[in-house]
């Protein structure tokens, strides 16, 4: 066993987050690294007394210096092993979301399926694959070989340009990993159908982890008149429409991303003057309607991060209330207010309390009717709770 030199001793009492499952070791609580690991090598983590604890992936840039691959010092990680937690990962969501209910989802959500830095998007015959720390990519082949061999699919696309790579000392990068180019994906999610750009689009192309959200929230929007901000490619929207929403105005400042939601009509039969498509800043566009007096019987607002860290939050915070006090402000009597934070750094609790405090100042009565989450496919594991980073509230004026 050629790794078993290489060793990462933990100060006096720093074992506790480890045995308690959370994956993350810190620079601070690293005593002393044994036998030069490269970046992203297998490291056997000892206790302060010498005890081996498990294997992590080494991380020498970052401030979370290692990542827990397992608690099992006996256990090799070779490229079995990543087959062994991919398969896994798949069987969970086989066991959590019915075939009918869509062609594309989250195979695999990084620490909450044991494998941190690692995220997988399946859309239909395609995968898409995030490589985010020294420690998934260490691995990339072997992961690669591993996903083609588990799912038959022959297409898998790298989206690896993100901001925390940088962290890692990694560079962004996209591109093919197996197979051919593909071109725009056509993906089925309850019954309605989106093209996704899976090389050039947001994210892996799609926002999967509102897949139940978006359904949730269609289902009240029969007969109203809806205003849909930070739209993307519509989904809400064609949702909302599908539901026997009367109208829908949708509102991005991606151009490219309004003329996909435009298509997504025509794909869904859905009458084209139905539907509005305002390119521009939200916290602009909401002061304008307010001004013109504009209404609506439900808002959607599903910004992107606006705090991917806790330091952010209070900046976010701001942001976060602006845009719910003009969306609520909009709303007419019995409206519907579907508001959504993505942001790491702002807890539940605190989401709750910004949008309280948005209805305050808006100066109206309203009641949350229901809390939601991150879809089924985008788990949080118990030991790993930073996992859960999706909260929304269906607020009822
Ligand atoms: N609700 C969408 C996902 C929204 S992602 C869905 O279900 O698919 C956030 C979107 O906000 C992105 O499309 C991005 O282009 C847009 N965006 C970011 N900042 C914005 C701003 N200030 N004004 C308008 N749109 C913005």
């Amino acid at each position: 066993m050629k790794n078993t030199k290489k060793t990462l001793i933990l100060k006096p009492g720093r074992d506790r987050s480890v045995l308690a499952r959370h994956p993350w070791i810190f620079s601070g609580a690293v005593d002393r690294v044994e036998g030069h690991p490269e970046s992203g090598e297998s490291v056997m983590v000892r206790d302060a007394s010498g005890l081996a604890l498990g294997w992590a992936a080494f991380s020498p840039v970052s401030s979370i210096r290692a990542r827990m691959w397992n608690l099992n010092p006996d256990e090799t990680v070779d490229r079995d092993y990543f087959e062994g937690r991919i398969r896994l990962a798949i069987e969970r969501r086989q066991a959590v979301i019915a075939p009918g209910e869509t062609d594309a989802l989250r195979l695999v959500h990084a620490e909450s399926d044991g494998l941190p830095g690692l995220v997988v998007d399946r859309y239909a015959e395609v995968l898409v694959v995030q490589i985010l720390t020294a420690g998934a990519e260490f691995w990339r082949e072997g992961i690669a070989d591993a996903l083609v061999k588990l799912t038959g699919v022959q297409t898998v696309v790298e989206r690896s340009d993100v901001d925390v790579r940088q962290l890692e000392g990694l560079e962004p990068r996209t591109g093919l990993l197996r197979g051919q180019a593909p071109g725009s994906i056509e993906i089925r999610e309850n019954g309605l159908r989106f093209m996704v750009d899976v090389l050039n689009g947001q994210k892996t192309g799609f926002y999967l982890d509102q897949r139940r959200n978006r359904q949730r929230v269609s289902e009240l929007a029969a007969g109203r008149e809806v205003l849909n901000c930070f739209c993307y490619t519509g989904g809400f929207s064609i949702y909302a429409l599908a539901h026997g929403a009367k109208r829908v105005a949708s509102v991005d400042s991606s151009a490219e991303a309004l003329e996909m939601g435009q298509m997504h009509l025509t794909l869904n039969n859905l009458p084209a003057d139905s539907a509005e498509w305002i390119e521009g800043d939200v916290f602009k566009v909401l002061r304008t309607m307010r001004d013109e007096g504009r209404s609506f019987d439900m808002v959607i607002l599903d910004p992107p991060k606006f705090a991917p860290t806790a330091a952010q939050a209070e900046r976010a915070a701001r942001g976060y209330k602006d845009i719910n006090l003009l969306g609520l402000k909009l709303l007419r009597p019995g409206g519907i207010l579907a508001t959504f934070s993505c942001s790491g750094g702002i807890s539940a609790e605190l989401f709750q309390k910004i949008v309280a405090g948005a209805a305050l100042d808006a100066g109206v009565d309203a009641r949350i009717v229901q809390a939601l989450t991150q879809g089924p496919d985008h788990p949080v594991a118990l030991a790993f709770p930073e996992g859960a980073y999706l909260k929304g509230l269906i607020v009822q004026v």
